[in-house]
């Protein structure tokens, strides 16, 4: 299987190659040259194990690069069985059987939980996947890694979950000081793991992620430190987040298609459900959620794609302005046009915005629906919705008010909602609207008595490199 990149001005890559290096030299994102198919019948999907699923659909998009074995090895270590060590309590409470449980909660109306990981966000369920899978492709090349990631909260929890310890690997976290929620900051600071550093930027998060590309575009910085980046463009994440809508879907398939709604912030999870319906599950429209950072909305009702001013709202982890993987749905609108895709995104850099030839909007209005949902709805969202079920994260209520919006949109098809994030994590959000604070599972209820871990510095991308130089065993 190989990979090309959405501007059609880079050679094509191997699987691990697209994985390790993030961005396309040309600026793109890497595809697939062809969809696989995935070698598994529906009813297969449906009554074999999550880990199952996850081996069949890795094997298709890895092609030569991965045997059966190492897929084996990999799913198993990310969703089954214990590591090596014994004495590593850790893993026992990793996932609950199955990984992704669906539950019903109202007529035709179901939620996907994806937040049974070890820190709380469906993010877990990607990477724990990539930890297994960066240490293979690092021991059969021998080489190390410093890998970055700027967070706006839950990326970094997820990242410091599964690369903690990793021998070949070290971490650095860029999260901005003040923006993200106790719980989640402790996610990423009480690790005590020597390999994970934590660097709380004087910031925001557009100033951390500012940084990071600063680092990838310095050529000499980023080799000399084998830079790598696990922010939502990489290809993995794509593919193992495949895996639930996958399931999800299959498990109503014979019933006619399913309509998904997705809580969007980098377009990652949702382009993921795209990959889905692409390996042939039964999926009807996917519903993007957007908070009052709605650059995808406004995309897809108006036909314009405009970046806006970002907004702090209740659902932080989509406060996002520039939706990173929308590229790669573009492409495919596009008939895979990657000239007129970088045409585009000239347009963008310069001109802070382009139009969606009308030919690929229809395209893309026949997968897709969107809706923005502001902060007063959310609230209210959550408090009618914990009336009568277990309550939700903010940004599980962006989703539920989002479809509300756009029933005439939608068919008759059963719903599925993606529940994102464990209620837990955004305490202060969830009392305020339902009343009670919600309690953290007992995997994780010493959070608050764990010792934290972190540097202070300044949002100066040198300040940053110099840190990195002086800590990364990669540096060469
Ligand atoms: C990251 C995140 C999202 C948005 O996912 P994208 O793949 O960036 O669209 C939604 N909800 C939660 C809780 C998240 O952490």
């Amino acid at each position: 299987m190989r990979y090309i990149s959405t501007r059609g001005g880079a050679p094509p890559v191997s699987f691990l190659d697209a994985v390790l290096a993030g961005m396309a030299p040309d600026g793109g994102l890497y595809v697939p040259e062809t969809w696989p198919e995935l070698g598994l019948s529906p009813r297969k999907v449906v009554f074999t194990h999550y880990g199952n699923v996850a081996k069949h659909t890795l094997r298709a998009f890895a092609g030569d690069d991965l045997s059966e074995d190492d897929t084996i090895e990999l799913v198993n270590e990310a969703y089954i069985e214990a590591p090596a060590d014994p004495h590593d309590a850790s893993w026992r409470a990793k996932w609950p059987e199955p990984v992704t449980p669906l539950r019903q909660v109202r007529v035709g109306d179901w939620l996907l939980e994806l937040f049974h990981g070890p820190s709380l966000s469906f993010k877990d369920v990607a990477m724990q996947l990539i930890g297994p899978l960066y240490d293979l492709a690092l021991t059969k090349r021998d080489t190390r890694l410093s890998v970055v990631c700027a967070t706006s909260g839950d990326t970094g929890g997820a990242a410091v979950e599964a690369l903690k310890g990793r021998e070949r690997i070290d971490l650095f976290v860029l999260t901005p000081k003040g923006r993200v929620s106790e719980v989640q900051r402790r996610f990423m600071t009480t690790s005590g793991a020597a390999n994970v550093r934590v660097l709380e930027v004087d910031g925001d998060f557009d100033a951390c992620q500012a940084i990071v590309k600063a680092m990838f575009a310095d050529a000499d910085f980023a080799t000399r430190a084998q830079l790598s980046g696990v922010n939502s463009i990489n290809w993995a994440r794509i593919v193992a987040q495949s895996v639930y809508f996958q399931i999800a879907a299959h498990t109503y398939g014979g019933l006619g298609p399913v309509d998904f709604v997705v809580p969007t912030g980098n377009f990652g999870d949702a382009y993921s459900g795209w990959v889905a319906k692409q390996l042939g599950a039964p999926i009807g429209k996917i519903m993007l959620a957007t908070n009052e950072n709605d650059i995808l909305a406004r995309a897809l009702n108006t036909g314009r794609y405009e970046r806006g001013a970002s907004k702090a709202t209740l659902s932080p982890a989509m406060d996002i302005q520039v939706a990173s993987n929308f590229e790669r749905i573009l492409f495919e609108a596009l008939e895979r046009d990657g000239e007129g895709v970088a045409r585009l995104y000239a347009q963008l850099a310069q001109s802070g915005g382009f139009d969606i030839p009308p030919a690929a909007l229809e395209r893309l209005r026949a997968d897709f629906a969107a809706a923005p949902v502001d902060d007063a709805e959310t609230l209210q969202t959550m408090a009618w919705s914990a009336q009568d079920d277990a309550p939700v994260c903010p940004h599980t209520a962006v989703g539920y008010a989002a479809r509300s919006k756009v029933v005439d949109a939608l068919s008759q098809n059963a719903v599925v909602f993606l529940a994102t994030a464990h209620p837990a994590k955004f305490p202060e959000t969830v009392e305020r609207a339902t009343g009670a604070a919600p309690p953290l599972p007992a995997k994780c209820s010493d959070l608050f008595q764990r010792t934290e871990q972190f540097d202070s510095v300044a949002a100066d991308a040198d300040a940053v490199k110099q840190y990195i130089r002086e800590r990364s065993r990669a540096w060469s």
